[in-house]
C-alpha cells in the first residue's frame, strides 16, 4: 500500500501560537490557567494541556477571580473581552492574528456606514466572535442561494468579509452571487481565507488526484478539516475525516493500492504518525510525501509572554 502524505498538512502558525501561549502561560504563571473554549478544535491538544493544568471553560464567569484567562485562537466577541475586563481578569489573547485582521476589516467597513455580509458557518466560534466584534448590522450567509433572501437597508452601502477556514471555491461562488445582486459591494475577495487553509486545500486536491482513498485527520468540529474532506471527495475519491488512528475502518481501504493522508490545521503531527503506524499494522506500506508549499509563517507572542518567547 502506498501511503502518500499531503504537503502542507497539520498545524498552522495560528494554532502553533495558541498552543504555545497556553504552554508559556503555564510555565510563567503556574497552573491553573483558564482557557475560554477549546484553545483549538482538537481533543488531543485540549487533553494534553488539561493534564498540564489548563482548565477549559465555556463562560468568563466560570473563571475564579484573579485567574489568568486565555481567549482561544478563534477569537471572541467584544462583550466577552469587556466582561473579562470588568471582572479584572488578567487576559492573554490567543486569537489568531489572521482572525483579528478580519475583525478589524469588518469594523472598518462598518464604520464607513456599510452593512456587512459575513460569509461563514453559523455557530462556529470564529463566526460568533466576528459577529460580536462589529458594531452595526451583520448578515450571515453561507451559500449563494441565501443571497436572494438578504434584506439590506441600502444595496449601495454593503461590504462582505469571510470566515478564515472556508472552501475557496465555494466562497468564490457566494461572492459572485453577491456581486451579481449588489454590483457595488466591496470586500477582500477570497483573501480572508487564510494562507494555511488555502495551502491545505490545494494540497488535498493534488493528493486526491493520485490516490484511491483520502483520510483527513481532524476533529469533527474543525471547519478547515471538514473542508479538506469535502474537497478531496469532490475530486471523486472516497474521503473520511477521522479524529485519530483508532477511528480508521479497514473496510474503507478494500481494493485500494494508494491511500492519501492530510490533516487539518489543528491536528498534531503525532496523530498522523499514529495513523501511519496503524496502516502499517494492516498493510505492507511505503510512505511518500508530495512536494508542496513550504510554510514559514510565524506569529509573534502576545506582549505578556514576549520576553519568554525571545529567551
Ligand atoms: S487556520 Fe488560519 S486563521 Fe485559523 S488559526 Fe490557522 S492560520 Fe489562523
Amino acid at each position: 500500500m502506498r501511503v502518500v502524505l499531503a504537503q502542507p498538512r497539520g498545524f498552522c502558525a495560528g494554532v502553533e501560537r495558541a498552543i504555545e501561549i497556553v504552554e508559556r502561560a503555564l510555565e510563567k504563571f503556574g497552573p491553573p490557567i483558564y482557557v475560554r473554549h477549546e484553545i483549538v478544535h482538537n481533543r488531543h491538544v485540549v487533553e494534553r494541556l488539561r493534564a498540564k493544568g489548563a482548565h477549559f471553560v465555556d463562560e468568563i464567569d466560570e473563571v475564579p477571580p484573579g485567574s489568568v484567562t486565555i481567549f482561544s485562537a478563534h477569537g471572541v466577541a467584544s462583550a466577552i473581552e469587556e466582561r473579562a475586563s470588568a471582572r479584572g481578569l488578567p487576559v492573554i489573547d490567543a486569537t489568531c492574528p489572521l482572525v483579528s485582521k478580519v475583525h478589524s476589516e469588518g469594523q472598518r467597513y462598518a464604520s464607513q456606514g456599510r452593512e456587512i455580509v459575513l460569509i461563514g458557518h453559523a455557530g462556529h466560534p470564529e463566526i460568533v466572535g466576528t459577529m460580536g466584534r462589529i458594531t452595526g448590522r451583520v448578515h450571515l450567509i453561507s451559500t449563494p442561494d441565501e443571497v436572494d433572501g438578504l434584506k439590506v437597508s441600502d444595496p449601495n452601502r454593503l461590504a462582505f468579509i469571510t470566515q478564515t477556514t472556508l472552501s475557496v471555491d465555494d466562497t468564490r461562488a457566494v461572492i459572485e452571487a453577491l456581486k451579481d445582486r449588489f454590483p457595488t459591494i466591496i470586500g477582500p475577495d477570497t483573501k480572508d481565507i487564510c494562507y494555511a487553509t488555502q495551502n491545505r486545500q490545494r494540497a488535498a486536491r493534488d493528493l486526491a488526484g493520485i490516490v484511491d482513498v483520502v483520510l483527513v485527520v481532524g476533529a469533527p468540529n474543525s471547519s478547515n478539516s471538514n473542508r479538506l474532506r469535502e474537497i478531496a471527495a469532490e475530486s471523486g475519491v472516497p474521503s473520511y475525516l477521522i479524529e485519530d488512528a483508532a477511528a480508521l475502518d479497514r473496510r474503507w481501504l478494500e481494493g485500494a493500492s494508494a491511500v492519501g493522508i492530510t490533516a487539518g490545521a489543528s491536528a498534531p503531527a503525532e496523530l498522523v504518525e499514529a495513523l501511519i503506524g496503524r496502516l502499517g499494522d494492516f498493510f505492507d506500506i511505503e510512505v511518500e510525501e508530495l512536494s508542496g508549499v513550504t510554510e514559514n509563517v510565524r506569529f509573534r507572542m502576545p506582549a505578556q509572554l514576549a520576553e519568554e518567547a525571545a529567551g
